[in-house]
């Protein structure tokens, strides 16, 4: 087993074994590129370390002999006291995770080192810099120490001197600094800062190992989805020097735009700074345009090396740089995030520039991106001033409570309140009030920074850098340039299109994507009007890129669409649902419910029904009920026409319609005890008592209602048939689909089925019309899963209900256990994700493709779709592809996810399939 790879072993595609930055850094060597030399320490020695608690055998000897070969090739031993190499130790694993795991710098100086370096580089300021720095991480990340003791100190000296920067601090002070956060290392850890170079690095590899399950870096998995099983790799690199005066630095850059997707050079430059200088926000930055007025031969350097990598990943990389006195080393690149919108023009982009073809940019943006672009906007009519401007970090209109700290923040959140957090700049102790949040605004920091980059992934919106904003924390305001004072609770909207920040709620309108999508033509140009002139100052006008933006998407979802193999159907109740999804692009209804057509006015009715004494009073009921149910029908066959549209026959338990079981008491009490008794309600109270269940998500409902309660279903089907028969004397052509619910045996269905034929062949005879729909079953029982063989004899369709599925395979009920055990359950890591929001595929799929498969082998033509909300949900739709199933159903608003999920979905199992 080999542990430790070197930079000119590896490649990109080995992020599994080495981590992104690893295999990018490697690549990047590869390339020819200007990388510092270096090695890394694959996840699998960081699994095996999190397993054991201790560093798999031989890897010690590995490190040893990479670090050798590191320091005959510098020239360098690691910490030498005349001429130290020094390396950082860098996290960095399969997935990226920004800021969220460990990276230490300078590792390999001591107090000997630190005067080996200050002669080597002629500049005891930068030495004793670069050991305070290493102090500093190397306190906080390996020895545990509170990272805010340090910034005390820090804060405290330069106020002492009257300094505003570090840069202006003196080697003096920098000593001294030194041995205060020494003794700070002492007290707060109860060791000694390690002063044996080797040591250090040791110490440093396993923190970085141990920084895969610190809080934060779970948190910012299960957010995104990223498994809690990969580990991270350990970068060891030898170390270049952006402080080392005015000729040097370090930046960050993008090769598009990561907010809008234009073209163009993007990115923050700091002179004289180490690492994360830039993305803390320490000093603000400045634009990277500025370097070419700093440094022309790094610039022009830099910008051809952003084209290699652009031409070579064919994406939008983002980088970070430095150069040490004038000489410029790479060291990261990456494929870079962005937001949804640039997700869809750059792809779109580069289809246009002949990089990659259509399949390629399909599998380039993801239902969840359209699903934020689908996101309602500001009204741009909507009159308003703002008060502030940032740059926008990433989009999306937010309106919220301005909250201070990131626990304010989770707290109003929880109890329902819209928030905005409010922060100088964010770090990652803040990712649970980010999350918490509508949005996220700070003073400091570029579109780099921690609050935008994380932000971005989560589709937060997000403006930051808005300098003119004076934001104290500790007193919970922050305050305008023209001295309005915005203190805690105020309402405030951000817009992370344009960088803007409001007082009070701007009112909010549907997205432009959401117009196209229904096809109502885009928004008219409004380059005249106000709002947005400021922003074409600065660039593209958001004309430009929402109509860009909007292009792209209508062109990928006509992509996805001829790819999809799976049909996308909607799930919808009434006429005006049923359009809408039609208009979205649904190609009929999986599921229309009917429980709302027994409820409001008709609730009386039903009760009558349910208490009629003969059947004369309850066929007098019924009769009643038709008329009402066939208007239902006809309205929604109408709205569908052409379309199937499966009707599910009542599902929920009767005593739903009846009404509550205490006010009825109360009522009958009541009545007694005033000599005055209700017999009607004496007479339904008992009737209530008597439907009255223990587990009514596992009682009388369903299929077990229509062959209990005499005429019911029959009624639902001779509504259908009636409603049918009209559409098609004037011309139309209704496919409805009779859909029973909730059956475990054949026997049940056969017993409907018998009753639905004979009721549509009477309706038909009595109208004279031709008549014949297809009957099938709901799949929502582990028993119906498996005996799908013998269901199939009676079923033209399954549709799976994987919502009832997943309660009754896990054996719980959902209103139940979301709001108790499930969050639990998620921190133990039981499921990453709850098997509502995507199918548990081990178990609930097991049973649906199990079910799917001997259906299939009892009857070929069987049509199977699935009607839960996993219809809905990328992850699902990929795994309803993969089983063939034939179509999905999901609320009319997913409908255009699922188109494109379905069609990316096709991709994957067709390159899998060719493979
Ligand atoms: P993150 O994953 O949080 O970005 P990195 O491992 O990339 O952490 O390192 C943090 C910062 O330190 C980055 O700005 C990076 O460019 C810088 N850095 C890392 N290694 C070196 C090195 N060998 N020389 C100079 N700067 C470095
Ligand atoms: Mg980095
Ligand atoms: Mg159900």
């Amino acid at each position: 087993m080999q542990y430790v790879f070197d930079f000119t072993e590896g490649s990109k595609d080995q992020r599994d074994l080495l981590g992104g930055k690893g295999a990018n850094l490697a690549e990047m060597t590869s390339l020819g590129l200007p990388v510092p030399p270096g090695f890394t320490i694959s996840t699998e020695a960081c699994r095996s370390y999190l397993a054991t608690g201790r560093e798999p055998d031989g890897l010690a000897d590995e490190i040893e002999r990479h670090l050798s070969g590191l320091e005959s090739g510098m020239g360098k031993r690691l910490g030498d006291a005349t001429d130290p190499l020094l390396v950082s130790v860098r996290s960095g694993a399969k997935f990226s995770m920004p800021g969220m795991m460990d990276t230490v710098l300078n590792v390999g100086l001591t107090d000997l080192s630190v005067a080996g370096l200050a002669a080597v580089a002629g500049d005891q300021r930068f030495a004793w810099d670069s050991y305070r720095r290493l102090v500093q991480m190397f306190g906080k990340t390996v020895l545990g120490v509170d990272g805010e003791r340090f910034d005390h100190a820090l804060e405290t000296r330069k106020k002492d001197r009257g300094v505003d920067s570090d840069v202006d601090l003196t080697v003096d002070d920098l000593r001294d600094l030194v041995a205060e956060f020494k003794e700070i290392v002492r007290g707060e850890s109860g060791t000694n800062f390690p002063q044996d170079p080797r040591t250090q690095l040791d110490l440093a590899v396993r923190a970085v190992f141990e920084s895969w399950n610190t809080d934060r870096a779970r948190i910012y998995r299960r957010q995104e989805r990223i498994p809690d099983d990969l580990g991270t790799a350990v970068n060891i690199v030898a170390m270049v020097f952006g402080n080392l005066g005015p000729d040097s630095g370090t930046g960050v850059a993008f090769t598009r735009d990561p907010a809008t997707g234009e073209q163009g050079v993007y990115g923050d430059y700091l002179p004289n700074a180490q690492g994360e200088d830039v993305v803390a926000g320490i000093r603000n930055t400045l634009a990277l345009a500025e370097l070419e007025r700093l440094d022309k031969a790094s610039y022009d350097q830099l910008l051809d090396i952003m084209e290699t990598l652009e031409k070579h990943y064919l994406d939008l990389c983002d980088i970070e740089f430095t150069i040490e006195r004038g000489k410029l080393w790479m060291l990261q690149t990456r494929v870079g995030k962005r937001t949804a919108a640039a997700a869809f023009r750059i792809a779109g982009q580069l289809v246009d520039e002949g990089l990659i073809d259509e399949d390629e940019a399909l599998s380039r943006v993801t239902g969840a991106q359209l699903a934020q672009l689908m996101f309602p906007q500001f009204d741009p009519a909507a009159s308003r001033t703002s008060i502030a401007r940032g740059m926008a970090a990433s989009p999306g209109a937010a309106v919220g409570k301005a909250a201070f700290d990131s626990a304010t923040a989770v707290e109003w959140a929880q109890r329902g309140d819209d928030v905005i957090l409010v922060r100088r700049e964010t770090n990652p102790d803040d990712l649970r009030g980010m999350v918490a949040s509508r949005g996220v605004l700070t003073s400091r920091g570029g579109k780099t920074s921690h609050a935008a980059v994380v932000a971005r992934g989560m589709g937060r919106t997000c403006v930051v850098g808005v300098e003119a904003l004076r934001v104290d924390p500790r007193a919970r305001a922050f305050t305008t340039p023209d001295g309005a004072r915005v203190t805690e609770g105020d309402v405030i909207s951000i817009d992370g299109g344009t960088g803007e920040v409001f007082l009070g709620a701007l009112p909010v309108v549907p997205s432009a994507v959401v117009d196209a999508l229904y096809g109502r033509a885009a928004a008219p140009p409004s380059a005249s009007s106000g709002p947005e002139s400021e922003a074409e100052a600065e660039g593209e006008s958001s004309d430009v890129v929402r109509r860009e933006v909007v292009s792209a998407v209508l062109r990928l979802m006509r992509h996805a669409d001829v790819r999809r193999r799976m049909e996308v159907r909607a799930n919808a109740d009434t006429g005006e649902d049923a359009r809408r999804a039609r208009d979205l692009g649904a190609a009929g209804i999986g599921l229309c419910r009917t429980e709302h057509m027994f409820l409001g006015a008709r609730r009386k009715i039903v009760e009558h029904v349910i208490l009629a004494r003969t059947p004369e009073q309850r066929d007098a009921g019924l009769d009643e009920l038709r008329p009402l149910q066939r208007a239902d029908f006809t309205e929604i066959l109408e709205a569908m026409d052409g379309q199937p549209v499966t009707i599910r026959l009542l599902d929920p338990p009767l005593h739903e319609f009846l009404p509550d079981l205490t006010d009825l008491s109360v009522r009958v009490a009541v009545g007694e005890a005033t000599g005055s008794p209700d017999a009607e309600a004496a007479a339904l109270l008992a009737e209530v008592q008597r439907l009255h269940e223990q587990n009514p998500m596992l009682g009388m409902r369903g299929v077990r209602l229509g062959l209990v309660v005499p005429g019911l279903f029959e009624l639902q089907v001779r509504a259908i048939a009636e409603a049918a028969a009209s559409l098609l004397a004037r011309g139309l052509d209704p496919q409805p689909q009779i859909m029973v619910p909730l059956v475990a045996a054949v026997q049940e269905l056969e017993a409907i089925r018998d009753m639905a034929e004979a009721t549509v062949a009477e309706v038909a005879a009595e109208t004279g019309t031709a008549l014949r729909f297809p009957i099938g079953t709901m799949i929502e029982l582990p028993r119906a899963a498996m005996t799908a063989h013998a269901i199939a004899e009676a079923a033209e369709f399954f549709s799976f209900g994987t919502n009832d599925l997943t309660q009754t395979t896990w054996g719980f009920s959902r209103d139940d256990v979301e709001a108790t055990f499930f969050p639990a359950y998620l921190e133990r890591g039981i499921f990453g994700v709850s098997p509502f929001e995507s199918i548990d595929a081990d178990g609930v799929g097991r049973l649906v493709s199990i079910a799917a498969w001997e259906g299939k082998e009892t009857r070929q033509d069987l049509e199977l779709g699935v009607c839960g909300e996993h219809g809905g949900d990328p992850d699902s739709i990929h795994f309803f592809e993969s089983i063939k199933l034939d179509y999905v159903s999901c609320s009319p608003f997913r409908v255009p996810v699922a188109r494109l999920e379905a069609g990316r979905a096709a991709l994957v199992t067709e390159g899998s399939d060719s493979r």
